[in-house]
């Protein structure tokens, strides 16, 4: 079976920057409606896009989940 990976944004540490960076990385990932974002589809991420959105987190608020 493929490992697939998913992204998780903690709650505790997300601090929604500007409506979040992440947000404007892979806008296609996350539901904006809610206080922080959400993360809904993660079937567009490839691992490159993984690093960027971990690295540009100011809140270190992203994780990664494999499943
Ligand atoms: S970049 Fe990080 S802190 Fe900012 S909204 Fe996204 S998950 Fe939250």
């Amino acid at each position: 079976m493929k490992m697939s990976k998913k992204i998780v944004v903690d709650k505790e540490l997300c601090k929604g920057h500007d409506n979040g960076r992440c947000v404007q990385i892979a806008p296609e990932v996350f539901d904006t409606r809610g206080e922080y974002p959400k993360v809904v589809d993660t079937e567009e991420l490839d691992d490159e896009k993984i690093q960027r959105l971990i690295k540009n987190c100011p809140s270190e608020a992203i994780k990664v989940i494999e499943e």
